[in-house]
């Protein structure tokens, strides 16, 4: 028999964008669904139309400019939201509603505070509606692995009779075990008579640490979509990861015997470009993407790698894309930067370019070798910047074991020149204090991190930070990259002051 394909479903951009701190601008949405088309997957979940003005945008734009795969937006089963789906999704080549309504008796007596047979009726009532702006329509019977089993039959058959094409069973809560997924599918299978006309997907999260493996079972049983997100990032515990999933797969397709659309190898930059968007670091040791996931330690791991590789390796780096490839360098040309954007899929303005082709050239200079991950952190930079209220002009530093640390800082504001100076218990503590005496604004550190883009000594140095502004209910995020550490630390947080002065200015 034929392997059997499983269709990736992609909700990095909805599910994972609702993860704390993860949160992603229009802008920032688009280079990451830009990349996910280069992954190959076969539905981009975008967004939830109806939820904000600005998630509504960020599904517009993308069903605009995105080609190849299905782009989906989700909604409520009610009709406001179906419409704002439907008319978000407009532009897009291939288009997908995704509406939902909880089936589970805590969900639907005390969230809903709805009968059973209402439940359904407005299910049907939301798929019969999306299916005016689309033929690929989406169901899911929210928290379904805490509902009555012959319930969901019930409900998924009269979805599937009005027009639900695939019908997804989501672990919303993250509290099914691989035994008892697998034994529900195999029950929805084998008691909602017209469940050949739809596709079964499957949506865990990961609050007891099961998410891949849940996923991994459902498709054993029968389920042929799966719905998963970059790094596992998602609400609380995060989704499935997705390249596990599709590792798990790949390595193991003699047990799995079903096969993926993705180009595995774009997998790792696929990780590191969300991490940088978003400044959520991956483990050291996650599977797959992780710093250590190839690193051999112990010295019979090491010496069993060299005699023969697959004695500790059951996934090749290059598999994964990980692999720093050296792009371009101090003699390469603006069509040369032009060409590389062009295939890491940015395309710009000659004026853009030339913005980028200047930075490149400086750092070209500090550097001797420039890597695809210096020149997409260049974009972010240069192309898609945060609003930027103050900009930083120029940075002294003094500091060392025998002198109190002091930074002395330059900012431009408009026309404005605005210099001060402070001290503090280290080099970056003085920065920050010089930059909160100018600008006004004192915030709180709740994390810090560096670290460094590429390889080597002379490699850019990558700062995220989140910071708590009084006032502001949430952390607000920062990023600065330098080949300077205190540099690239003072433009992290020069980002999130900016971030805070323009969410003040909107309030
Ligand atoms: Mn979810």
């Amino acid at each position: 028999m034929e392997n059997k394909k499983i269709i990736i479903f992609d909700t990095t951009l909805r599910d994972g964008e609702q993860s704390p701190g993860a949160s992603m601008n229009v802008e920032e949405k688009l280079i990451m669904a830009g990349q996910l088309r280069r992954l190959n997957v076969d539905v981009i979940e975008a967004g939830f139309a109806a939820s904000s003005p600005g998630d509504f945008e960020s599904v517009r734009r993308i069903a605009q400019k995105i080609r190849g795969p299905i782009i989906a937006s989700l909604a409520r089963a009610v009709k406001g939201d179906v419409e704002k789906a439907g008319e978000a999704l407009k532009p897009a080549e291939r288009r997908r509603i995704h509406t939902f309504i909880a089936t589970s008796p805590i969900h639907v007596e005390k969230k809903l505070r709805m009968t059973y047979d209402q439940v359904i009726e407005q299910a049907v009532d939301a798929v019969k509606l999306a299916r005016n702006y689309t033929d690929d329509v989406e169901f899911s019977p929210e928290d379904a692995t805490r509902s009555d089993r012959d319930y969901l039959c019930r409900i998924l058959e009269a979805v599937i009779k009005n027009g639900a094409t695939t019908v997804n069973i989501p672990d919303t809560v993250g509290y099914t075990t691989p035994q008892e997924y697998y034994e529900l599918i195999k029950y929805l299978i084998n008691n909602i008579p017209n469940i050949d006309k739809a596709v079964i997907s499957l949506h865990c999260h990961n609050d007891l640490g099961m998410a891949v493996a849940n996923s991994l079972s459902g498709i054993l049983a029968g389920a042929r979509q799966v719905e998963c997100t970059v790094n596992g990032i998602g609400e609380r515990a995060g989704n499935a990861s997705l390249e596990e999933i599709v590792m798990a797969i790949k390595t193991r397709k003699d047990f799995f015997k079903v096969y993926t659309d993705v180009n595995t190898k774009e997998i790792y930059r696929t990780s590191r470009l969300l991490t940088k968007l978003t400044g959520l670091m991956v483990q050291r040791n996650k599977a797959v993407v992780g710093e250590n996931a190839f690193a051999h330690e112990a010295g019979i791991h090491q010496d069993g790698i060299i005699k023969e590789r697959t004695t500790y390796e059951i996934m090749k780096p290059s598999d994964i894309g990980y692999e720093s490839r050296l792009v371009l360098g101090k003699h390469s040309g603006k069509r040369g930067l032009e060409k590389r954007l062009a295939e890491l899929g940015f395309k710009l303005s000659q004026e853009e370019l030339a913005r980028v082709f200047e930075k490149f050239k400086l750092l070209a200079d500090k550097k001797k070798e420039v890597y695809d991950e210096d020149i997409i952190a260049l974009m972010e930079e240069e192309v898609f910047p945060s609003p930027d209220v103050y900009s930083l002009e120029s940075l002294q530093v003094i500091s060392g074991t025998t002198t109190i640390p002091t930074a002395t800082v330059v900012l431009r504001k408009g026309e404005e020149r605005i210099k001060d100076a402070a001290s503090g218990n280290g080099p970056v503590e003085a920065v920050y204090e010089a930059l909160e005496r100018i600008t006004g604004l004192k915030g709180k550190l709740s994390s810090y991190r560096i670290k460094a883009v590429t390889e080597g000594k002379d490699a850019l140095g990558e700062v995220s930070v989140r910071v708590k502004f009084p006032g502001i209910e949430r952390d607000i995020s920062g990023r600065g990259i330098a080949v300077d550490i205190i540099e690239a630390s003072a433009k992290a947080y020069l980002n999130a002051l900016n971030k805070a002065l323009v969410y003040k200015r909107n309030e």
